[in-house]
């Protein structure tokens, strides 16, 4: 009589316990947001890496190509002294060797004029300041504002403040010693842009921008968007020291398209790639957005918050079953008259793990 009680709590234990809702609280949650976020086009390629995102303080967006669409268009060419089809001739002649975004505006605007492009020898990318190249033996470079003080020379024409004001990317051509044109080249804020940063405002996490170009650009860029913070002028090489500097003191995502910031992308607590991106950035990264819009940041930075929560409401469930339905089949109640059959353990054990389950499932982003 004993014996078949004391085999019969141990059977009923046993089956309570195993395969346990505790053992499948977390893999279920996890198995159900990587599904969820792949069917997303959000790409988790470091797991870990995307479960700290739920304490993110702070997101550096980059400008050109993320928190714009970075397809330039030139808008404005400025001519000092000769004529402007000159400035857009020798300027695009040496930028059709580029693949830059800026480049490759320049060269369409000089065929969009119909002009013919001039052979170029020597040809050089100076990363994250512009081109340069020799046409007829005279040296001829299209670089952005800070190459310009770099040689010493001034941007002196009343017409660029203005243009940079309104956000347009300014480069200017320099032909031997002297500086002959300008071009202004705008670009297109991303429309997704502004409610990516909102949404992200909204969980509380400061948003800024890093990029290259010009104080003034960044400034507009920045007073749209309604960004916290932004850094011009930062060369592609000081990209991932922004970060790190950052990082002191905030726990960080960085969101790039990868021309140029890759590295940033690592040194960051979270790298997200956007896009299509550049192979490097891809390999660089964290999490890879599919789509080119930033307000998927804001989506897996949520949905790394949600499973978070579901993991936890799953461990609190499945642990608070088996305090109470362990003992239970122990037969602790046995007093009270309260004795659970193998057939009932059965029952609550197969409906703990559905439990777990089901709420797993209830994550959406
Ligand atoms: P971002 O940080 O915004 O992605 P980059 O680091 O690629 O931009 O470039 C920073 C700046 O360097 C540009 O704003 C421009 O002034 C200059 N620059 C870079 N590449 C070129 C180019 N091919 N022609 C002219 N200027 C360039
Ligand atoms: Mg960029």
């Amino acid at each position: 009589e004993g014996t078949g009680f004391a085999v019969e709590r141990a059977a009923t234990v046993m089956v309570i316990a195993c395969p346990h809702a505790l053992g499948l609280a977390v893999p279920l949650v996890v198995a159900v947001s990587t599904a969820l976020a792949a069917h997303s086009g959000l790409l988790i390629r470091d797991r870990a890496a995307f479960e700290r995102a739920k304490d993110l303080e702070a997101v550096v967006f980059d400008k050109t190509g993320t928190l714009t669409t970075g397809t330039f268009g030139v808008t404005d060419v400025l001519a000092f002294g000769g004529a402007e089809a000159d400035v857009v001739r020798a300027a695009a002649s040496v930028e059709a060797h580029s693949e830059h975004p800026l480049a490759r505006a320049v060269v369409r605007s000089a065929e969009e004029r119909g002009l013919s492009l001039l052979p170029v020898a020597g040809f050089r990318a100076l990363p994250g300041k512009g081109v340069e190249g020799s046409i007829g033996g005279r040296r001829v470079s299209v670089v952005g504002p800070g190459y310009l003080a770099e040689r010493g020379m001034a941007a002196g024409d009343e017409r660029v403040g203005p243009l940079r004001r309104q956000g347009k990317t300014v480069v200017f051509l320099i032909e031997g010693d002297r500086l002959t044109g300008a071009l202004a080249l705008a670009d297109i804020i991303r429309p997704e842009s502004g409610e990516a940063i909102r949404r992200l405002k909204g969980m509380g996490i400061r948003c800024m921008m890093l990029t290259g170009d010009h104080h003034d650009v960044a400034a507009w860029v920045a007073g749209e968007l309604g960004l916290d913070e932004f850094f011009a002028g930062v060369l592609p090489h000081e990209k991932a020291a922004k970060i790190r500097e950052i990082r002191r003191r905030y726990r960080v995502a960085m969101v790039g398209d990868g021309i140029n910031d890759a590295p940033a992308l690592v040194e960051a607590d979270l790298g997200i790639a956007i896009g299509a991106g550049t192979d490097v950035a891809v390999e660089s990264a964290d999490i890879v957005l599919v789509r080119s819009d930033p307000r998927d940041a804001a989506a897996i930075i949520d949905l790394a918050k949600k499973t978070y929560r579901k993991m936890v409401e799953n461990l609190l469930w499945a642990t608070g079953y088996n305090a109470v339905a362990i003992p239970l089949a122990a037969g602790v109640l046995f007093g009270a008259g309260i004795v659970l059959t193998p057939a009932a353990g059965a029952v609550l054990m197969s409906a703990s793990t559905v439990i777990v389950a089901v709420n797993a499932r209830m994550l959406r982003v």
